[in-house]
């Protein structure tokens, strides 16, 4: 087989593992593994995304079997952990059990209260102590008036960036005026129609990199270079064979001034390898991932129908 062939599609598997908490809505978390002369890919776009949105997913998975990814520049990835809507006391245990300096807390839960998320990041910064770094992830919930109230408000326990506070560019941008918190960008990019054209002159100073909605390690690569703004990696929740295109990413970018999502296995109960991509001291390694669990966490025959039905459409 050739570089140019594409993965074996009669090999590829479907796996399915339930979330250790409800996450991004999500309780389960499903995807496929491909393979070809480059190795594994993995292909798992949510569900919410279609099917022309889903074609990046694809072509990530496509580089990862039979391309491969660019050379490493440092052999370690600094990760955050991250923290889903939970209770302060559960917030406060999975960042103390993390060992990680950097901590992203979810917040603007449709279900919970701007009490509940300052709870949970004052429960945050009295884990990490005063030298440790957090970053709330709003996904797109505000308006700017509401973003500049939470953002000033959780500011006072200490934010190293704000992600997506608010859904459009020109918000960004108004929001960016009135606030002295960095903003970082992540659906803003990831979901635009073409993440390289994208403006982001205004409306932000951070851009959240994720390789399977930027269709590969290498187009992602390129989306960092077009805006030129510091740039974090994160997940997309992959199993650890999606987690390591991401550490590539993270390896092979000239600048990574910030510790990146990538410790997102740990949000997963089960994974598709023995060796899960999980953080040592804060860092991820740069290696490659076997999935030597797939049998285990092999979706049920409703879910794999799903998923080859899907596979085709992004296919054809
Ligand atoms: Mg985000």
């Amino acid at each position: 087989m050739t570089s140019a062939d594409p993965p074996q599609l009669d090999g590829a598997r479907v796996w399915s593992v339930p979330m250790r908490a409800r996450f991004r809505g999500i309780d389960v978390r499903d995807g496929v593994l491909v393979q070809g002369s480059a190795g594994w890919g993995e292909f798992s776009p949510f569900w919410d995304y279609d099917v022309a949105e889903s074609r990046r997913w694809w072509a990530a998975a496509v580089e990862a079997a039979c391309e491969g990814w660019p050379a490493p520049v440092r052999d370690a990835v600094p990760v955050n952990v991250t923290v889903p809507a939970v209770d302060p006391e559960r917030a406060h245990a999975i960042v103390a059990a993390s060992r990680c300096r950097t901590a992203k807390v979810k917040v603007a839960d449709p279900e919970q209260t701007a009490a509940d998320d300052l709870a949970r990041v004052e429960a945050v910064r009295d884990a990490l102590g005063p030298d440790g770094a957090i970053r709330v992830d709003a996904n797109a919930a505000w308006d700017v008036d509401t973003a500049v109230a939470r953002i000033r408000e959780l500011g006072r326990v200490g934010l190293e960036y704000v992600e997506q506070p608010c859904a459009s560019l020109a918000e960004l941008a108004a929001l960016r005026r009135r606030i002295d918190v960095r903003v970082a960008a992540d659906e803003a990019v990831r979901r635009a129609v073409d993440p390289l054209r994208v403006d982001l002159r205004e409306a932000c100073d951070v851009v959240v990199l994720k390789v399977q909605p930027l269709g590969g390690v290498r187009a992602a690569m390129r989306v960092a270079e077009a805006h030129g703004l510091p740039c974090v990696v994160s997940s997309a929740l992959e199993s650890s064979v999606g987690i390591a295109a991401g550490v590539a990413l993270a390896a092979a970018l000239p600048e990574l001034p910030f510790a990146c999502g990538l410790a997102t296995v740990a949000l997963l109960d089960g994974d598709v390898t023995s060796a899960p991509l999980l953080p040592v001291d804060g860092a991820l390694p740069v290696r490659a991932v076997t999935p030597d669990r797939l049998a285990e966490v092999a979706a049920d025959p409703a879910i794999e129908a799903r998923w080859r039905a899907r596979l085709d459409a992004v296919r054809g």
